[in-house]
């Protein structure tokens, strides 16, 4: 598959389904406070707008509505399972999801009825990732109450033929995704600073960046630098699955600052196993694959030892 001309021909091939059905359907529950109620326990969301006796859903709640479940959706769409297919003959026969984007036009409310419509929207010309070669397909679902366009749901996949060296020592971490939403954030790191969101209209901080207040829906928003100094308030050790760039066991810790909002971060200067719940950490920064600078934090033992 590399001479230029089969490459070509199978571009224009991956090229015809752009616009093709991905599958389409009606939810299988109307939207309801159960549901609902169970997805803010589960992320610990409190806001009032998801509960009481006129409750809206999450927006984030949006692909839920349309999931199949384990039974499978209702009506799968074949072209998105040819262009699969004609990946996986072209050596492409690993699969990673890349990333989502969701865009929120009108808020759910029980009794919305939910169809969905998806399209294949576009398949990228062939990409050498770190991961392997392969090209990108994404998918956009229109969701609709009532008929009504309530949401979009985006969503991005790499269908690639896995790189023979997979070594964590040969490659780089994944870059993180900058948008407008968290740009501030990554600013901050840029310069060593650990930024975090306070309302301008309840002075409730928030992490991680987002556009709006949870609290009271403010839009309006100031940066505040972190003291730096945190606890470990929960922690898993990652061995398995194994990824390029990172080299297990390593420790996935969620870090409670000093300010009260929690950041997902690693900790470093300690050995994985030793990593404690309530231990005190402090912030600091480290450059990843001679680029990257990244916050994260030092347990307290390890600058002794040092
Ligand atoms: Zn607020």
């Amino acid at each position: 598959m590399d001479d230029p001309e089969d490459l070509s021909r199978l571009l224009k091939k991956l090229k015809s389904y752009e616009g093709r059905p991905a599958g389409s359907g009606r939810g299988k529950d109307p939207v309801n406070a159960p549901m609902i109620r169970h997805w803010c326990e589960a992320m610990g969301d409190a806001n009032p707008a998801y509960a009481g006796t006129d409750p809206i859903a999450p927006p984030t709640m949006l692909q839920a509505w349309t999931m199949g479940g384990l039974s499978g959706p209702a009506g799968r769409a074949t072209a998105y399972a040819e262009l699969l297919a004609l990946l996986d003959s072209a050596g492409c026969t690993a699969v990673v999801a890349t990333d989502c984007e969701q865009e929120y036009l009108r808020p759910l409310r029980p009794g919305d009825v939910i169809t969905y419509e998806a399209v294949i929207e576009s398949v990228s010309a062939r990409k050498t990732t770190k991961l392997g070669t392969g090209h990108f397909v994404t998918t956009r679902m229109d969701v609709r109450a009532g008929g009504e366009l309530a949401g979009t749901h985006r969503f991005r996949i790499l269908k690639y033929a896995p790189a023979k060296s997979d070594r964590a020592s040969a490659a780089a971490r994944p870059r993180p995704v900058v948008n407008r939403d968290n740009a501030g954030f990554w600013d901050g790191v840029a310069q060593r600073k650990l930024l975090i969101q306070r309302c301008d209209a309840c002075a409730v901080l928030r992490f991680p960046w987002l556009p709006g207040c949870g609290g009271c829906g403010s839009p309006e928003w100031t940066a505040v630098e972190a003291s730096g100094a945190g606890t470990v308030f929960s922690y898993v050790v990652m061995h398995h699955p194994p990824f390029p760039a990172f080299d297990p066991p390593y420790a996935v810790v969620l870090i409670e600052l000093a300010e009260g909002v929690r950041m997902i971060s690693n900790v470093t200067g300690i050995a994985p196993e030793r990593v404690r719940i309530g231990m005190p950490v402090e912030l600091e920064f480290v450059r990843v694959d001679g680029g990257q600078l990244l916050p994260v934090f030092r347990a307290p033992a390890a600058r002794v030892a040092r």
